[in-house]
């Protein structure tokens, strides 16, 4: 197999006068109202990691514009809000493929992975997700979870 695949990274705006982050990225002016204005907005890397902040699933099949074929069965996704590290935003991103709700905690490190949002004949539309990182990562390989059994 192939080594490494090269590191996926969210790419967003960095303001050069007052250093506030934008994602997505903004390239027209900064959007800080505190900024003294004057700087240029230069591309930066995002943290390739954060926590969890939030997670939910999706269930049902979302209006237009998202692209979905109506022919075929809705499969529910995870949808995760992840603080990232450095600049201390939240970013919300759908969950890597094998990721379920039971996998996640709030503050659990995540990772962003590069995913598939639609493809066909011509074009691929790539997109973030995120993907658990470390011993939360682990997929149902110990068995000794217990349910609490109900109480009183
Ligand atoms: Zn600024």
């Amino acid at each position: 197999m192939a080594g490494p695949a090269p590191p996926f990274r969210l790419l967003g705006t960095r303001c050069t006068a007052c250093a506030a982050v934008f994602f997505p990225r903004e390239d027209s002016a900064c959007r800080n109202p505190h900024c003294a204005g004057g700087g240029d907005l230069a591309e930066v890397p995002l943290s390739p990691r954060g926590r969890v902040w939030s997670y939910t699933d999706g269930r049902y099949r979302p209006p237009a514009p998202y692209v979905s074929d109506p022919a075929e069965p809705w499969e529910p996704y995870v949808l995760i809000a992840v603080e990232l590290e450095a600049e201390g935003m939240v970013v919300l991103g759908q969950g890597a493929p094998g990721v379920r709700l039971a996998d996640l905690t709030v503050g659990a490190e995540v990772e962003v992975v590069g995913g598939v949002l639609n493809e066909d004949a011509e074009t691929t539309w790539l997109t973030w997700q995120f993907r658990p990182v470390g011993p939360a990562g682990r997929a149902g390989s110990t068995g000794s979870a217990e349910r609490s059994g109900g109480g009183s």
